[in-house]
């Protein structure tokens, strides 16, 4: 068994290395959210320009098909014209009028029909040009961004490796249930897993250090947890 104080001194070198892969980490998590943030508001919008084009496009086939039979309907009125010359009652003729006033209400009607679609389309067209510009803006803008955040991934990356590499020469000398235990520790506490006591006060966690426990922690003769984080606690 290795002497506390000695392994305290090593824990203290390991806490360094420790925190600051922790904070590489930390960062390497932000720069990729930042990057994904980012694709998700542009995929909202590449989706909602897909929709609007696709609702513009249903509203130019509908005003096409309307135009189209508006034209049936107009050929219909002539065929009906024509036939008027060749009839000979006045109830052929009414019944002749009635069928081409029905087709000339349903031309009106659908006209109106048209002239609100077309309408409705170019609001339409508007509203794309504005995505589609809003898209490419922001397409250049993440572009830039990713650039600059793979420079910066790649640098931290090294970083990272290298400090596993410091971290690599230190954990032999720990005994593995205790560096088990100071990984566990560290985890979950921001990448600390030892703390300092000054005046009675643990300076990770803020909680009062009894003197006894204090004392104890001056002679080492064990390593201490502070009995609120749980950290290895040691005093200078
Ligand atoms: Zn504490």
């Amino acid at each position: 068994m290795k002497d506390p104080k000695e392994l305290m001194r090593t824990l203290k070198d390991l806490q360094n290395i420790t925190r600051e892969i922790f904070n590489i980490r930390l960062s390497i998590n932000g720069s990729s959210k930042k990057i994904n943030h980012l694709k998700s508001i542009l995929d909202k919008d590449i989706a909602e320009f897909k929709a609007l084009t696709k609702s513009r496009d249903d509203m130019q086939n509908q005003s096409k098909n309307k135009k189209e039979y508006i034209e049936t309907l107009k050929k219909e009125i002539k065929t009906l014209r024509d036939k008027e010359k060749q009839i000979q009652t006045m109830r052929e003729f009414e019944a002749l009028d009635n069928e081409q006033n029905i087709r000339k209400e349903e031309i009106s009607i659908l006209e109106n029909e048209v002239k609100e679609l077309d309408l409705e389309v170019i609001n339409q067209d508007k509203k794309i040009e504005k995505l589609d510009a809003k898209v490419k803006e922001n397409e250049a803008k993440i572009q830039s961004e990713k650039d600059r955040v793979d420079k910066k991934l790649n640098e931290l990356t090294k970083e990272l490796e290298d400090k596993v590499e410091e971290r690599k020469v230190i954990e032999p000398t720990i005994p593995k249930a205790l560096l088990a235990e100071f990984d566990r520790i560290a985890e979950n506490k921001n990448g600390v897993a030892i703390s300092k006591i000054s005046n009675n006060f643990c300076e990770e966690c803020n909680m009062s250090i009894s003197p006894h426990v204090a004392n104890q922690v001056r002679r080492m003769n064990e390593l201490i947890h502070c009995s609120n984080c749980g950290r290895f606690l040691y005093i200078d």
